[in-house]
């Protein structure tokens, strides 16, 4: 296989052992971290897992001074990027469709916020019809291997085969640096704890729910996957994994990030999927970007503004 695909997995194994413990508590407990949007008729509910620090070890294409630089200009006063970790719940008539399943138990004190977030808003997992991962990455799937096992008994799984082919290989999960074999086994693991209830996609478009279709992003993971939205006139892109560090990525949308499976593919779609948002100014939802998690992007200089939805009173 192409050796680029696990080019991130060199050098980066002190950073993902840092992922999720170099972090400081989250405050605050006890507060619903989620936000809900109307779009057309459709709802979506924005929903915190917590957050994971990303530190300039974990990327390509920024030096740590340039690292710190961005930061300080957003005002984020710690070494490391505090990326959110976001889930989307989609209500379009009586379906109830979740986007992502959050990091479940597997990452430290920051994470794992969904269950408690979706206790709080009055949603049961047994009612969620369809699980959509938008990858199979462990902070969009570990909330489905929880110790009491899968909490969505009644969901069926939509994923992107390519995903299912790539994770559920023996072949490549030999190749890959030690660092990321763990993820292959979590990754199957996942897909065991929907049995049968399992109905991959491809490529092309593919209808979700009515108004809700696929759009393939590869790049990140090679299914990885966006959801287009488009209800009585308004549109939303969740653009899962097109940017994990806003901050640094918005002014410099080149830069990778060690997950990238290819980083290059990566690089390509970031920028092709934010140009047409920006172009066609629709509304995009990022799950490692800060609530309210949707906003808006406009060309800036060589890179991007982001302008976060305005809150829906009423
Ligand atoms: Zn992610």
């Amino acid at each position: 296989m192409d050796r680029r695909v696990f080019l991130a997995g060199t050098g980066i194994t002190s950073g993902l052992a840092a992922l999720g413990w170099n972090v400081a508590p989250l405050g605050a407990e006890g507060l619903v971290a989620a936000r809900r949007y109307q779009v057309g008729s459709a709802t979506v509910h924005v929903l915190s897992d917590g957050f994971i620090s990303i530190g300039p070890e974990m990327l390509s294409g920024v030096t740590p001074e340039e690292f710190a630089t961005l930061l300080d200009n957003a005002h984020i006063a710690t070494d490391a990027h505090p990326s959110a970790v976001n889930a989307f719940l989609v209500e379009i008539g009586d379906r109830k469709i979740l986007v992502d399943a959050g990091t479940g138990e597997i990452f430290g004190p920051t994470l794992g916020k969904l269950p408690s977030v979706m206790n709080a808003l009055g949603f049961d997992p047994a009612a969620i019809d369809t699980v959509v991962f938008t990858h199979l990455h462990g902070d969009h799937i570990g909330g489905t291997v929880s110790q009491a096992g899968n909490p969505y008994l009644n969901a069926t799984l939509r994923v992107a085969s390519a995903d299912i082919d790539f994770w559920t290989s023996e072949e490549i999960q030999a190749q890959a640096p030690d660092a990321f074999k763990a993820a292959f086994d979590l990754a199957r693991s996942a897909l065991d704890g929907f049995g049968e209830r399992i109905e991959p996609f491809g490529a092309e478009e593919t209808a979700i729910a009515p108004g809700l279709s696929t759009m393939a992003l590869p790049g990140h993971t090679v299914g990885h996957t966006g959801l287009m939205l488009e209800s009585d006139g308004d549109v939303l892109l969740i653009a899962a994994d097109i940017i994990h560090v806003p901050a640094v990525q918005l002014a410099m949308p080149a830069v990778t990030i060690g997950f990238d499976t290819d980083q290059d593919l990566a690089r390509e779609t970031r920028v092709k999927t934010m140009d047409m948002v920006a172009a066609d100014r629709i509304m995009m939802g990022g799950s490692h970007i800060s609530l309210p998690g949707l906003g808006y992007l406009e060309t800036a200089g060589d890179g991007y503004r982001w302008t976060a939805a305005r809150h829906q009173y009423g």
